[in-house]
């Protein structure tokens, strides 16, 4: 049964005012998702195509080109709407640009960006945003900012490590590193660092659950055969943290989670949960966390969901570094054709748990 989210999420294709727009603008970046053709000529087109715009009543708008095929009408010879190399092309230029980026000292001008890739600055901007969901100017920082963060890992201090990035102040740096890496810097260099986590384990129907607790809530729930791999995982997660069995403090609370995996799933959702992501991953579990149980959403309808059509991968990718399982229900999201996809903890698990929620056995 579709829940509301997936109602909200299936509005598959703007409307018709919308695709015009992209028509007219002659927009690459709605390459694929759908194709208009013309009454006049029987020609259909990708929405980029450089022939003359019709007549807005002479278009019709098809999903894609079979359908406008089974419409008695014929591929462009242009623009080949129905071939895939556009975005091919496309996904080159960007990563081309990506990697230019990456290698700069200081920010690009868009006007140089786009020069480069050989388009207006206004069309280099809406694709390179598709593609990669952040402008290009985010994208430079981000690219720093994860210098910074590695930098971190090996032991430099904050301010140091600031300095080396480029950043001229640490308070600026400070700013970006949380917009980019959404957490603090002092919290990323921690790996957990200062920081004391309790954890129990249980076995469960869907085998061993660690629960994991930091000052701030629940930190890790994670999911396997047996207790050691699972300890192995959370000292990955928190290299520089010091991990202590949960004695009596804080043992009962994660005893309780433990207990909520098995049997009520939908309460851990409600508990102080401690998340810690990039900001795209944040967005993606928070937008996870609103698929109600028995529902489901693919990685497309997520990314495009969050505004980023083209990043499904980066969704899925996101769901993988999921550390709460269940909590941030990532078991949920399904690939568009209604396989399971991937999970992190095993697809027997993913499966079980769509089981319960449904009370059926989905595809795999
Ligand atoms: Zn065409």
């Amino acid at each position: 049964m579709p829940s509301t989210f997936q109602r909200t999420l299936a509005r598959p294709l703007a409307g018709d005012g919308e695709r015009w727009r992209a028509v007219l603008a002659r927009d690459a970046t709605a390459d694929g998702s759908f194709v208009y053709a013309v009454r006049s000529t029987r020609v259909y087109c990708r929405s980029s195509c450089p022939a003359r715009r019709p007549r807005p009543e002479q278009v019709r708008f098809f999903a894609d080109g079979d359908a406008a095929r089974a419409a008695g009408y014929r591929p462009c010879r242009r623009c080949r709407p129905d071939e895939g190399e556009p975005a091919v092309r496309q996904s080159e230029l960007v990563s081309r640009i990506c990697r230019f980026i990456a290698a700069a000292e200081t920010a690009p001008s868009l006007r140089e960006l786009a020069q480069r890739a050989g388009l207006s600055a206004s069309h280099f901007h809406r694709l390179f945003a598709a593609y990669t969901g952040v402008t290009p100017r985010a994208y430079f920082h981000a690219v720093r900012a994860s210098r910074v963060r590695s930098q971190l890992r090996d032991g430099l201090t904050v301010t140091a490590a600031a300095y080396e990035a480029g950043f001229n102040s640490s308070s600026r740096f400070y700013a970006a590193a949380q917009r980019v890496l959404g957490m603090k810097p002092g919290a990323v260099r921690h790996g957990g660092a200062g920081e004391e986590i309790r954890y129990a384990t249980a076995h469960c129907d869907l085998g061993t659950v660690l629960a994991a607790l930091s000052e701030r809530g629940i930190c890790a729930i994670l999911l396997g055969d047996n207790k050691r791999p699972l300890l192995a995982e959370l000292r990955g997660l928190f290299p520089n943290a010091t991990l202590h069995p949960a004695g009596a403090n804080g043992g009962a609370a994660l005893r309780a989670v433990v207990a909520l995996v098995d049997g009520q799933p939908a309460l851990l959702g409600k508990l102080p949960l401690d998340i810690r992501g990039t900001v795209f991953q944040l967005r993606v579990w928070e937008m996870l966390r609103k698929i109600p149980a028995g529902g489901v959403a693919t990685y497309a309808e997520i990314a495009s969901q969050l505004g980023m059509p083209r990043a499904a991968r980066a969704v899925a990718n996101a769901c993988a570094a999921n550390r709460l399982a269940v909590a941030i229900p990532c078991h949920r999201v399904l690939r568009g054709n209604g396989e399971l996809g991937g999970y992190r903890w095993g697809l027997q698990r993913k499966r079980e748990l769509l089981r319960r929620e449904r009370g059926s056995t989905p595809g795999s």
